[in-house]
């Protein structure tokens, strides 16, 4: 069993084994799994059906090696933010020891997930917080991030995932400046429609969670701060999630 984290990271890795009965369980219960700018399209499409965005962060090659394949088989959609000041290296950013994340995508095996019709979004160049960033940097980060991605997948990129999780005014009005309709942070909680569409919150789902804890989790909200099973299962509660969680975004945020 070979697990989409690598490593140290398995830990905090889910197997694709165990991804497939998670995405079993969330189908079965009646929710559609889809990318997050095809959930929120949905939601101003006026869709009221229960809606799970599926995000993955930074682009291992596990992701195309084992993920796409179940998110195929099981009919879902998602989001996959590229670190693409990395790719066809290995992850050695901030927090991480070089060599223990395992390679990040190359363009050609990016666009092999492209055409799997995963939705590319944009998790900045150097994964580097952007809130602490000097204004002119934070703009050249997104700037150049996104003329790569938008120049190679000829389509429009859409959806950012803020490295860590960090954001502020100043990073979400830059990510808007660039044409994006949707962010999302850590948060752990929730994402209620209506709410800032740059600041869309997240579930972490990890190896411990079965199919049957995560769809709790994604019922619950995974917080006490947020409302309980009831409300949470009702439409107009919808939910961003990843399902491959990175153990330094959770030491960071
Ligand atoms: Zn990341």
């Amino acid at each position: 069993m070979s697990s989409i984290g690598e490593g140290p990271l398995r830990v905090f890795g889910v197997p694709p084994e165990l991804l497939r009965e998670q995405l079993a369980a969330l189908s079965g219960a009646g929710y559609r799994l889809v990318g997050l700018s095809e959930a929120l399209d949905l939601l101003d499409g006026g869709c009221t059906d229960p809606l799970v965005a599926l995000t993955f962060d930074d682009g291992y090659v596990d992701f195309l090696d084992h993920a796409v394949g179940v998110l195929a088989e099981a009919g879902a959609g998602a989001t996959l933010y590229m670190s693409v000041g990395h790719m066809g290296e290995p992850a050695g950013w901030l927090g991480a020891q070089a060599g223990t994340l395992g390679p990040i995508m190359d363009w050609a095996q990016l666009a092999e997930v492209a055409g799997a019709g995963i939705e590319i979004g944009n998790h900045s160049l150097i994964h580097h917080p952007l809130d602490v960033l000097p204004t002119a940097q934070l703009d050249q980060e997104i700037r150049d991030s996104h003329v790569r991605l938008a120049d190679a997948m000829a389509r429009p990129i859409r959806s950012f995932a803020y490295p860590h999780g960090y954001n502020s005014a100043a990073v979400r009005a830059t990510v808007a400046r660039y044409g994006y309709t949707n962010a999302c942070e850590v948060g752990r909680r929730l994402y209620r429609d209506g709410t800032d569409r740059f600041a869309v919150s997240r579930l972490q789902p990890t190896p411990d969670h079965s199919g049957e804890d995560l769809l709790e989790l994604v019922r619950g909200g995974g917080s006490r701060l947020v409302p309980g099973l009831k409300r949470a299962a009702q439409p107009g509660w919808r939910v961003a999630r990843r399902v491959a969680l990175r153990v330094f975004h959770a030491k960071l945020t």
